[in-house]
């Protein structure tokens, strides 16, 4: 029987960047407290938050997209270890190209983290009247706050840029109201104005 500290692990071994344990914390409790229900998820990775958001209750329902086929199969595997098929909806495409109609309470980005603007503007139509956006890793392992300079990878200033960028749109958006957090990696939550 395959467990949460075993995916946990697994996540570890795999290099595969799970939400941080006070993250997922915030966020299941931001879960229960608003009644949320319905939820789509940008990156899936190996199912692991989709799995912990729908253990919270059984009317919770998570559709979630994946790139990457590998782990698209893991989070397959590990979905059917938790009995959560019904509850969990994992769609294998890249979610810039994907289409969807539903709408939901709660939008969950986490997945490459140059491309935040674009998730947000091509999913923001996706939310119902009180609908929020939750956003992950905003300060990128602590990266976000290092002066640029001093970051040695070209690619990981380019994606610290695109980060701070993500940040500034969001800070100055005149629809949505957002709040952050300094929980996990990096935490925010926008709300759309009037809701
Ligand atoms: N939410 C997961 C972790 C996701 S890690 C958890 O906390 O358990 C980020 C994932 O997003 C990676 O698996 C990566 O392959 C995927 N990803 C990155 N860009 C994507 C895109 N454009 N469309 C779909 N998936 C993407
Ligand atoms: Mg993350």
């Amino acid at each position: 029987m395959v467990r949460i500290l075993d995916l946990e692990k697994y996540a570890q071994n795999n290099n595969i960047p799970i939400m941080l344990p006070d993250g997922i914390e915030f966020l299941l409790e931001y879960i229960k407290k608003n009644n949320i229900q319905n939820i789509l998820e940008i990156g899936t990775a190996i199912g692991y938050s989709a799995i912990r958001m729908c253990l919270l209750d059984h009317n919770i329902k998570v559709t979630t997209i994946e790139r990457d086929e590998q782990r698209y199969q893991e989070a397959l595997k590990n979905i059917k270890e938790f009995n959560l098929e019904k509850q969990i909806n994992v769609i294998l495409d890249d979610a810039l190209s994907t289409n969807i109609t539903d709408k939901f309470d709660l939008i969950f980005i986490d997945a490459a983290k140059s491309q935040y603007i674009k998730f947000f503007e091509k999913y923001k139509v996706n939310l119902k009247e009180h609908g929020v956006i939750v956003s992950d890793n905003l300060k990128f392992h602590g990266l976000v706050e290092t002066p640029i300079e001093r970051i040695e990878s070209r690619n990981v200033r380019g994606i610290v840029r695109k980060l701070n960028n993500y940040i500034d749109f969001l800070k100055n958006n005149q629809e949505f109201k957002t709040t952050f957090y300094d929980i996990g990696d990096g935490i925010s939550i926008s709300i759309k104005n009037n809701s």
